[in-house]
């Protein structure tokens, strides 16, 4: 059996709030049979391998996940550098479906798709979750070098909208779109789905204050959007109360459930997440772009919470860059740890996703593939992870491979 020692002067592993060390000295990752064998000072591992290959100037590091996309709204790139209104959320999904009216052909939106996942493999992305509300949209990732878990998205208030779950093979995977538009029971037949085919529930949760209002008193802005779309129905008599606690209400909060963007959050949701061993993707880029607010990465992260990093679609974010997003992150709060932050954007993400056995660590178990990140030279172990969390899509990483 052949087994390669890759060796770097420095080793990220992608630790979050484990024991593993965050960051090894003249690392080593020894590799076989497609899966790391040992991680830990190079030399330590020299007797074990029968090659070695140096990455000379470079950090080992996980491939990065993205937790939560939109691959097939990739054909409408945003316009960077041009915010959205702040806090408009119901002007920015009237905008979109306004651009979705002259949606181009199937394969142009394939294509388009595509290409931001070349991207994003380029980049250093191993993992992606995927929502689509065109099946068609599922062949985007198949058979790419980064992986792509597909979730059909489903929405509408009425009782009805789950009749066309009912239609669906159950190994599909569905997801729901918001507690705002989609209903009860439809939110509760995907949970109970996803139960069934051991799937994860994502979710769209407290990404803007319309949403909230609307949930807590049924008036405001959002209201108005799904009367002028017709989407609203008596039937749909609103919560009154946050959107976690709705969901929890409804039963479907629990370790498999992933809930996205979390802006608007208060306390008591936050604990609530937590008890329910609940997952949680921040998305700080679409969440700036939109001027929606940021998410309370600080009290998450005191309640034990490990939150991912998902980029949303290029309609609501200019890149689907997670170096960018942690490059986000870190500037929305600059009291974050960056090693905490580039653990969000590997392990927190896989953790997510109910991949880490996989993906987001550099430890015994996991895919040999990984990355090789340049590094500028005569950086000390204090300023690697500032370094990676900062640089945004200037870092230039390779892939290692097995
Ligand atoms: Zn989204």
């Amino acid at each position: 059996m052949n087994r390669v020692l890759h060796r770097a002067p420095w080793l990220a592993t992608g630790s979050f709030g484990t024991d593993l060390p965050l960051l090894i000295a003249n690392g080593g990752g020894l590799v076989a049979d497609g899966r790391i064998q040992a991680v830990g000072p190079w030399a330590s591992l020299r007797q074990a391998a029968n090659q070695v290959i140096e990455h000379e100037g470079c950090v080992l590091a996980p491939g990065l996940v993205n937790c939560h996309t939109h691959l097939e709204l990739a054909w409408m790139a945003a316009v960077p550098g041009v915010p959205a209104a702040t806090d408009d959320m119901t002007g920015w999904i009237r905008k979109l479906l306004v651009r979705r009216k002259d949606a181009p052909d199937e394969p142009v939106i394939l294509a388009a798709g595509r290409a931001a996942l070349a991207s994003m493999a380029q980049a250093g992305t191993i993992m992606v979750l995927d929502i689509g509300n065109d099946l068609a949209s599922a062949a985007i990732g198949k058979n790419q070098p980064t992986r792509v878990n597909f979730l059909l998205e489903m929405l509408g208030l009425a009782v009805s909208a789950s009749n066309r779950l009912a239609a669906l093979p159950l190994e599909m995977a569905c997801t729901p779109h918001a507690p705002y538009s989609t209903g009860p029971a439809l939110i509760q037949g995907i949970k109970q789905r996803s139960r069934l085919n051991g799937g994860l529930l994502s979710i769209h949760v407290a990404e803007s204050a319309e949403e909230i209002r609307f949930l807590m008193n049924g008036d405001g802005p959002m209201m108005n959007f799904l009367l002028e779309r017709g989407a609203w129905t008596p039937s749909f008599t609103g919560p009154g109360t946050d959107a976690v606690t709705y969901l929890d209400r409804l039963q479907v909060l629990d370790r498999h459930t992933l809930c996205v963007h979390c802006v608007h959050l208060r306390d008591s949701e936050i604990d609530l997440l937590a008890r329910r061993q609940a997952k949680v993707c921040l998305c700080p880029g679409s969440n700036r772009h939109l001027g929606v607010g940021r998410a309370p990465v600080m009290a998450m992260l005191q309640r034990g919470l490990r939150p991912g990093l998902g980029t949303d679609s290029l309609a609501s974010n200019p890149g689907l860059s997670i170096w960018e997003e942690m490059r986000t992150l870190r500037q929305d709060w600059p009291e974050l740890d960056p090693a905490v932050v580039f653990a969000m954007a590997t392990s927190g993400g896989s953790q997510a996703l109910g991949l880490d056995r996989l993906y987001g660590l550099l430890t015994p178990g996991r895919t040999a593939r990984f990355l090789a990140v340049p590094l500028r030279a005569g950086l000390s172990s204090d300023e690697i992870f500032p370094y990676l969390t900062t640089l945004g899509d200037s870092l230039r990483p390779r892939w290692v491979e097995g």
